[in-house]
């Protein structure tokens, strides 16, 4: 399945192209007729349009992947230094204070962007690779390090309330404290970590503040790209891999063949399996291992093929995923506001367009408590 979807992805932007000539060709001239959504109609507006827009909804085109774009605003690294935490601040005494709980559960990632010019992924994980020395480890330029982090933060969408680059950062950090866990000790390799680290960062990049299900009942150009299946999930890890592309951005230039190779395999499964339609079948997998599992006399987990890794680490980042609960009251209230703004705004879409209103969407009905429960 992943294989196919890679394979997919892979051809749609070799031969892009000609997959839409063929298309267009055969059905261009009954597109009225069906209701189905057009790619390629729309191809020839998408070309007149500013380069910097977004096109999520029945918008762009199949031969590029959308939502990237040239940064409008610089990186803040021509002639100045890069301050200790990797962002421009002009309270880097405060927002040491904050980063000071790096290797804590209780970090306040909202003080944190508050203290770093709203780039709390940026400087997060900064933070983090020193604390792991991963920059050393992997030959990790610095300037190249906070390229890539502040274009992957300025393509998370800073007008959506839940799913922007505030719950990346915190997504990352959750992700440190957890691979540190005791029973976990040494399980893991510096690509392993390095990995699951890159995944949670990119794991909802460029994510429009809608669902999957609504972008497939409005016949989004990213469910048709995907199938209908995981469709944003699909598009992060492509964004987040495509950026790897842009200018001085390539984090990984000093990683054998293999290694990359073998990074984004993990990546790709990760970032997949932060798609809550497969919750399910994921916690089941954990129960059945979690009771099959052998631990060493020091209470490690014996983890020693790649399947259990992969396992642990897919369930870490989806754990991260959702650990706002677990996280002190006046933390989670936030975290809730915001997800129960981003549902209401859903939910306001879905009215207009007369659709059905997803659950927890309506302001009108939609309560915290329920919708706590049900997640
Ligand atoms: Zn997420």
């Amino acid at each position: 399945m992943l294989n196919r979807e890679l394979t997919h992805l892979s051809e749609m932007s070799r031969s892009g192209n000609q997959v839409s000539e063929f298309i267009s060709n055969t059905f261009l001239d009954k597109q009225n007729e069906l209701e189905i959504p057009c790619p390629m109609a729309k191809t020839r507006e998408w070309k007149k349009r500013p380069h910097h827009q977004t096109q999520l909804e029945g918008q762009g085109t199949l031969t590029q992947i959308s939502g990237v774009r040239k940064l409008s605003q610089s990186t803040g690294l021509q002639g100045s230094s890069i301050s200790r935490f990797g962002v421009k601040t002009d309270q880097e005494e405060l927002l040491s204070e904050d980063l000071e709980n790096i290797n804590k559960w209780g970090l306040n990632i909202f003080r944190v962007a508050e203290h770093s010019h709203n780039r709390p992924l940026t400087c997060t994980m900064y933070t983090i690779f020193q604390e792991r020395d991963l920059m050393n480890t992997f030959k990790i330029p610095t300037d190249t390090f906070v390229t890539f982090m502040m274009t992957l933060e300025a393509h998370y969408h800073s007008d959506v309330e839940y799913h922007n680059s505030l719950h990346a950062a915190d997504v990352a950090q959750s992700t440190h404290i957890l691979l540190s866990t005791p029973a976990l000790d040494a399980v893991f390799t510096d690509l392993e970590i390095l990995a699951a680290v890159f995944a949670a960062a990119i794991h909802d990049v460029d994510h429009p503040g809608v669902s999957n299900q609504f972008l497939i009942n409005t016949n989004s150009e990213l469910a048709l790209m995907y199938n209908d299946e995981s469709v944003l999930e699909n598009h992060h890890l492509a964004v987040g891999f495509k950026l790897l592309q842009e200018e001085n951005c390539d984090i990984f230039q000093n990683l054998t063949k293999k290694e990359r190779q073998s990074l984004r395999r993990m990546v790709i499964d990760m970032v997949l399996a932060t798609d809550m339609s497969k919750h399910m079948s994921l916690l089941a997998d954990l129960k059945t291992m979690v009771e099959t599992k052998k631990v060493t006399s020091s209470g490690v987990l014996l983890l020693d093929n790649y399947t259990d890794k992969i396992q642990v680490m897919r369930n870490m980042v989806h754990c991260a995923d959702l650990s706002n609960p677990t996280k002190s009251l006046d933390l989670y209230r936030q975290w809730t506001d915001r997800i129960m703004n981003e549902f209401s705004h859903q939910g306001d879409r879905e009215r207009e367009k007369g659709m059905e209103i997803s659950p927890m969407c309506d302001k009108h009905t939609a309560s915290v408590e329920k919708s706590q429960v049900g997640y």
